[in-house]
C-alpha cells in the first residue's frame, strides 16, 4: 500500500531562504502557464500544457537568468500541477485554477530525474538543494520525489512511499457509527468517542491573539509575528485534531469488516447557527473521507447510509418511528415497545442494521422498495 508521510524539517537560515526561492519559482511558473493558457485561449488557441511546457524550456526560460541559478526540476512540477488543476476543473472536481498568491501554500516539488532519493533517519539528501534535517526519524524507503511546504513558518517535507502490510483480522460484524455534537462518535457496540473541541479549548487564546493582532499597524514587524502567532496556534489545533481522527479511523477501519455511517449533510448543519461551530470544529467530512481510504487498505468495507433514512427517529428494537423527537432528546424512548436507550447509541444501532439490510425488511417494505421508505420518512419530516 502507498503511504503518505509528512514531517518538520529543522533548517538553518541559509536552506530556509533556499526553500523559499524554490517555492518562490514554482510560484512564478505556475502562474506563468496560467495567464499564457488564459490569453491564448481568449485569442481562441488551446494549447496542450505539455507544448506549453516545451515552448517555455525553448524560448522563456533563457529570459529569465535568476531561474537558472535554482533547481529545474521545481518547474517541471510546476508545469503538472497545472495540468492537473485543469483536469480537476474539466472533471468538475475544482473550480478554474486561480493564480498563486506569496505566503499562501508556498510549496515545491523536487526530484532527481528519475533516480531514487533514498529516506532514512534525521537526515535527507535533497537533489540540487542538499543534505536537510528533520526533528522526527524516518524509516528507511526510498521515494521518487518529495514536496517542500510551508506552514505558518515552518518548512514540511512529505513524499508517498510504497508498504507492505499484512492486512489485519477483521470481526465479521457490522458496526454502526454516529456521528455528533455530544460525543464525537457512538459505535453500535456502545463505544463513545469523546469530542475533544480543541477549538473551543484554545478559542480564547485565539481571539486574544487576533486583538492583539488587530492592534498593531498593518505591515509592520510586530503585526507579522502577531499574524504568524495566530497561523501557529491554527496549526496546532488543526494538528490535535487530525491526530485524533487517524486514531479513530484507523481503529475503526482496522477492525470490523462492515462500517457503516449516515450520509452528513454538513451544509445544512452549518447553516443552523447554534450548530454551526461544533460541526466545523469536528471536522465530519475530514472523518469521512479518512474512512474512504482506509478502509481499503484494511480490506474493509464502507457503507454509507442515505441521509434520508431516519436512524435517529427509529427504535432499533421494534422498528417503530417515533415522531416526536428533538434535537435536545439525549434519550431515546420508544412510545410502542418502551426501550429506553441513549440517542446516539439508538442511531448507531439502526444503521449498522440498515447497512446488513435488516431494518428495510422489518418495515415491512421489500429491499428494492428504498425509496418508498424514502418518501414515507420525507413526508414524516414536512
Ligand atoms: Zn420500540
Amino acid at each position: 500500500m502507498l503511504l503518505g508521510f509528512r514531517t518538520k524539517l529543522k533548517l538553518n537560515q541559509g536552506q530556509r531562504k533556499l526553500m523559499a526561492q524554490h517555492a518562490g519559482y514554482s510560484r512564478w511558473v505556475y502562474n506563468w502557464g496560467l495567464a499564457t493558457k488564459i490569453r491564448l485561449y481568449q485569442e481562441g488557441i488551446k494549447i496542450k500544457t505539455t507544448e506549453l511546457k516545451k515552448f517555455y524550456t525553448n524560448h522563456v526560460k533563457s529570459n529569465y537568468p535568476w531561474q537558472s541559478t535554482l533547481s529545474s526540476r521545481v518547474y517541471q512540477f510546476a508545469f503538472r500541477d497545472l495540468d492537473n488543476a485543469y483536469s480537476r476543473f474539466f472533471k468538475g472536481l475544482g473550480k478554474f485554477p486561480r493564480f498563486k498568491k506569496k505566503g499562501r501554500n508556498d510549496s515545491f516539488t523536487i526530484d532527481a530525474g528519475g533516480k531514487p532519493i533514498a529516506i532514512g533517519g534525521t537526515r535527507i539528501k535533497l537533489p540540487f538543494i542538499g543534505w536537510v534535517s528533520t526533528f522526527e526519524g524516518c524509516r528507511s524507503t526510498a521515494v521518487k520525489k518529495v514536496t517542500i511546504s510551508k506552514c505558518a513558518g515552518d518548512w514540511y517535507i512529505s513524499f508517498a512511499f510504497e508498504q507492505q502490510r499484512k492486512k489485519p483480522k477483521l470481526k465479521e460484524e457490522t458496526i454502526g457509527i454516529d456521528l455528533g455534537i455530544s460525543a464525537w462518535a457512538t459505535l453500535s457496540n456502545a463505544e463513545v468517542f469523546p469530542s475533544i473541541k480543541p477549538y473551543k479549548q484554545l478559542q480564547e487564546k485565539l481571539s486574544r491573539l487576533q486583538y492583539l493582532h488587530r492592534h498593531k499597524v498593518i505591515g509592520s514587524s510586530n503585526w507579522c509575528k502577531a499574524q504568524l502567532k495566530i497561523a501557529r496556534l491554527h496549526r496546532r489545533i488543526s494538528n490535535i485534531r487530525r491526530d485524533y481522527l487517524h486514531k479513530m479511523t484507523s481503529y475503526i477501519a482496522k477492525t470490523w469488516s462492515k462500517i457503516a455511517m449516515e450520509e452528513l449533510c454538513v451544509q445544512g448543519m452549518l447553516a443552523n447557527r447554534k450548530l454551526s461551530k461544533a460541526v466545523a470544529d469536528q471536522a465530519f467530512y475530514e472523518f469521512r473521507r479518512q474512512l474512504e481510504y482506509k478502509c481499503p487498505l484494511y480490506g474493509s468495507e464502507l457503507v454509507i447510509v442515505d441521509r434520508f433514512y431516519p436512524s435517529s427517529k427509529t427504535c432499533s428494537h421494534c422498528q417503530s418511528i417515533k415522531q416526536d423527537l428533538t434535537l435536545s432528546d439525549r434519550w431515546f424512548t420508544c412510545n410502542n415497545c418502551g426501550v429506553f436507550l441513549p440517542r446516539d447509541w439508538n442511531a448507531s444501532l439502526n444503521l449498522a442494521s440498515y447497512a446488513d439490510g435488516l431494518s428495510v425488511k422489518a418495515c415491512g417494505v421489500a429491499n428494492a422498495d428504498v425509496t418508498t421508505v424514502k418518501q414515507e420518512v420525507m413526508s414524516s419530516l414536512t
